[in-house]
Formats: structure tokens, C-alpha cells, sequence
């Protein structure tokens, strides 16, 4: 049995008509430019999926029958599998295309790979024969803002937006309500949404999606999970994760040269990562040049006998220079609370980084041991990047599919990858808290085993 039931518009439309997808499907024939109607479907799409094909997460053994919320084999079953759907093109689909109005969101920050998603989408959804496509601009506040205007998508506009980073459509946070939203969705008769964005959006994406259902809209909701972090759960990576892994090495190498090169050298790299330590560790674990690296699922010490100004101290005399890689929500009990948040409701972080600057020029000021820091904060020269190659076929399966799951009738959803497997996940299931570093992994101490570093605490 599957734990994952994806949210379908049959849900709501009990009777709702399902067209054979070959009856829509149009392709555009080389030879004449013309649209030839009715191809075989396996020509088009090399293959339906089935509803029923499944992705399997993982078995899990209980020591009694199974706890609320898993669905178990048998009644005196012990064990579950737990299963997700695998997505892909269906052999039915819920919308005919010529009744299509597809709209493209992107919410939140910046992210490697989000031009390249929106103009997939784009070009999916001409293949399936949608000629109505708009992007909103600036995130959620583009539904009702009126001094902007929705943006007419179509092949020829996306073409070759992937060559640069951003987001053709632009981002925000903070937005108007939710049933603002979907107002300003029904007076522009959008049936198709797709929303990229991180757990803010997503969150925002399922209440867009309830509020359909709660009006009896026909209207898919299809997210693309957009975290540079890839903190989001069930995930093996989510796109633009990468890029920013390649580029957090570059300005690593820059630090490591910079450190290297002065007497007493030390460079701190701040690197993304608000709850989740991945760049930072996988950074780390590239470049080599890591010799302390902090994230925020570890606490640490600054001071002490066991914290990282002692540990600083030492690679000084022992080795001559050193790098520090941290991540920006790491050590946050030892910034100042500032309180604050940003519009969309997230809290505003100290800043980790400048206080390691700073902490270690006072200590080696304090001890009388020269040192010369350097700190780098990449953030936006990363977050700004264009997507590298693996991130490039990661976005351009995750926006096809997106389109494939919108025209299959599932609402309420969204895209990724799993066990390197692609596949479909109910919203609520992957956003309700953000998937972080387990500093008992092999992985975090594959990552202690190379920069060598002791516990901090
Ligand atoms: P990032 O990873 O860049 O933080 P995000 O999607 O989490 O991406 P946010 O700024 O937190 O970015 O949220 C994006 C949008 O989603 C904002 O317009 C925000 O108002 C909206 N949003 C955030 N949380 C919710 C929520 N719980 N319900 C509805 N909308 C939300
Ligand atoms: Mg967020």
C-alpha cells in the first residue's frame, strides 16, 4: 500500500472525464512546421506511466503493529513500505489543452536552475498543445499587484533564458492572501499553476491548491521545489544544489589562497545554508581546502579550551594558515537575536560570519599572535549563478514532469527526485520541517575524517 496518496482532481470531480492523451497530443512535424494531430503516443512521450508505478522509499520494521498514519500490508503486519508515485506522462489526462491557461510563479530567493524550469515548463506544455501560458511577475505579489502586468510565455520568449542565472519572471517574498490569489486566478480563467519556490511557496502552493478545491475549481497546482540549501525531505538533491556546490569551492580556493599566501593567514568563507549544513559540508568535502567547518546542526564553542579560536591557534603554528567554512545559520546562540523578520515571515539570522571575523582578530589581538583575516560571504554572487550541466538535466526533467503531473490531474503536488528515481509527492509530505544534516551520518564524518577538525564542544 502506498502512505503517499497524491491529491487528485478526481477528488474533487468525482465524474470529472479523462481524454486519451494521444487524442490531444500535437507535434510539430520537422518537415512542414505544420501540427499533425493524433501521433502515436510512444512516439511522443517513448511511454505512458501508470498511475500505479511506484517508487519504493524504504521498508520500515516496527516492533508492534504499525503506528497511526502508516498503511500497512496486513493487519498483523510489523512492517511498511512506504512508496511514492513515479512521474512521468499518463495515458489519460484531465485537461484538453485547447482549454489551458498555464501560469508560471517563482517565489522566495535566487536559485541556479530556476530560468531553466520555467522555460521547460514552457516548452512542455506546447508539446502537449497549450498556446495560453503567462508568467506572473515578481512571486505571489504579481497576482495583485496591479501596477504589473503578466507576462505571455512561449517558446521563442524562453528560449535561451537558461543561459543566465535568475529568474526571467523575478522573485519576492511577502504576499497577499491566499484567497487574493485565487481571485485574481479565476478572473484570469488560469487553470494550470506552477509555483517554484521553497517551503514558504510550497506552503503558499497547498493553500492555493485547498482553496480550489474548497471554490470546486478545476485548477492544478503543481510546485517545483526550489532550495539552493536542499534541505527539503525525501529528496536525494533538489536543483541549483550543484552549481552552488562548484561555485562555494571556488570562493573556498580564493579563501585557501588568500590564507595561504599572507603570513598567519586565515580565511572565512560564510557559506548558504539557513537550517541545513549541506553546501557547507559537500563544499567542504570537494575543495580540500577545508580546515574547520561549522554547520547548524552542530553546536560549537568559539572560546575555550575545546573551541574553535583554540583549534585556530594551533593549525597557526602548526600548519601556518587555515579555512573556515560556515554556514549562515550555524552557531546562532552566539549571535545577537535580532528578532526581526523578512516579509515573508522568516526570522532574519545574526551574522555568523562577521562575528567569527571578528572574534578571531580580537583573540589573536588578545594572545599576541599576528594573524590576518579575510572573510568572503559568496551568497549572491552563488545564488545568482547560471545553472551548471547537472542542474541543467535535473531542471529540464523536473519542469517536464511538473507539466506531465498538471495535465494527469494532480493538484496540490510536487516534483522531484528520489531514490534516482523521478516522482510525485503530496505537498504537506515534504515540506513540514526542513530536512538537515545527521551529524551521525557517515557523510558528516567523512567530511570531520577530512578537514580533521575535533568536536567543538
Ligand atoms: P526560500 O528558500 O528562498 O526561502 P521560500 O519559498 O521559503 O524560498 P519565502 O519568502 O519564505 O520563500 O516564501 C515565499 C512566498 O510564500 C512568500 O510570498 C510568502 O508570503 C509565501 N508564504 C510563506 N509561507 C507561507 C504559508 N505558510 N502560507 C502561505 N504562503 C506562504
Ligand atoms: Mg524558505
Amino acid at each position: 500500500a502506498s502512505r503517499f496518496r497524491l491529491p487528485h482532481l478526481t477528488d474533487i470531480f468525482p465524474d470529472a472525464t479523462s481524454i486519451p492523451s494521444t487524442f490531444c497530443l500535437r507535434m510539430r512535424t520537422p518537415v512542414t512546421g505544420d501540427f499533425a494531430d493524433g501521433y502515436p503516443s510512444d512516439e511522443k512521450w517513448h511511454g505512458y506511466i501508470n498511475n500505479r508505478d511506484r517508487v519504493l522509499l524504504k521498508t520500515i520494521h516496527y516492533s508492534s503493529p504499525t503506528s497511526a498514519g502508516a498503511v500497512c500490508i496486513d493487519p498483523d503486519c510489523t512492517w511498511v513500505e512506504q512508496w511514492v508515485h513515479r512521474a512521468g506522462p499518463r495515458e489519460e489526462i484531465y485537461f484538453k489543452p485547447e482549454e489551458v491557461k498555464a501560469a508560471i510563479v517563482t517565489c522566495g530567493g535566487l536559485c541556479p536552475g530556476l530560468n531553466d524550469v520555467i522555460r521547460q515548463i514552457v516548452i512542455t506544455l506546447e508539446i502537449y498543445g497549450v498556446t495560453k501560458i503567462v508568467g506572473i511577475p515578481f512571486g505571489y505579489r504579481g497576482f495583485t499587484d496591479k501596477e504589473l502586468t503578466e507576462m505571455p510565455l512561449s517558446r521563442k520568449v524562453v528560449q535561451n533564458v537558461h543561459l543566465s542565472g535568475g529568474s526571467l519572471l523575478g522573485v519576492s517574498r511577502g504576499a497577499p492572501g491566499i484567497s487574493e490569489i485565487v481571485d485574481s486566478m479565476e478572473e484570469r480563467d488560469i487553470n494550470m499553476l506552477f509555483v517554484l519556490g521553497g517551503n514558504g511557496t510550497h506552503a503558499g502552493a497547498n493553500a492555493i491548491h485547498d482553496e480550489c478545491s474548497r471554490r470546486k475549481l478545476k485548477v492544478a497546482v503543481v510546485g517545483v521545489p526550489k532550495t539552493i540549501d536542499n534541505d527539503i525531505l525525501l529528496m536525494d538533491k533538489t536543483f541549483g544544489f550543484d552549481t552552488a556546490v562548484e561555485e562555494a569551492q571556488r570562493a573556498i580556493n580564493s579563501a585557501y589562497i588568500e590564507a595561504h599566501s599572507a603570513f598567519h593567514g586565515i580565511g572565512v568563507v560564510k557559506l548558504m545554508g539557513r537550517s541545513s549544513g549541506f553546501i557547507a559540508m559537500h563544499a567542504s568535502l570537494a575543495s580540500g581546502q577545508i580546515d574547520i567547518c561549522l554547520i547548524p546542526e552542530v553546536p560549537f564553542h568559539l572560546h575555550g579550551p575545546h573551541g574553535v579560536l583554540g583549534h585556530l591557534k594551533y593549525l597557526i603554528e602548526t600548519k601556518g594558515s587555515a579555512v573556515i567554512c560556515v554556514a549562515e545559520g550555524a552557531g546562532q546562540n552566539l549571535v545577537e537575536q535580532t528578532n526581526a523578520k523578512d516579509a515573508s515571515g522568516n526570522v532574519v539570522l545574526g551574522d555568523i560570519g562577521v562575528r567569527i571575523q571578528q572574534e578571531i582578530k580580537k583573540y589573536f589581538k588578545e594572545i599576541g599572535v599576528p594573524a590576518d583575516v579575510k572573510y568572503i560571504d559568496p551568497t549572491y554572487m552563488i545564488r545568482a549563478c547560471r545553472a551548471n550541466a547537472t542542474d541543467g538535466i535535473l531542471c529540464t526533467v523536473l519542469g517536464q514532469n511538473a507539466v506531465h503531473g498538471a495535465f494527469a490531474g494532480f493538484s496540490g503536488i510536487t516534483v522531484g527526485i528520489c531514490n534516482t528515481h523521478y516522482v510525485y509527492f503530496p505537498i504537506p509530505e515534504v515540506i513540514s520541517y526542513p530536512r538537515a544534516v545527521d551529524p551521525n551520518s557517515r557523510m558528516w564524518h567523512r567530511c570531520l575524517t577530512s578537514t580533521g577538525q575535533p568536536d567543538f564542544i
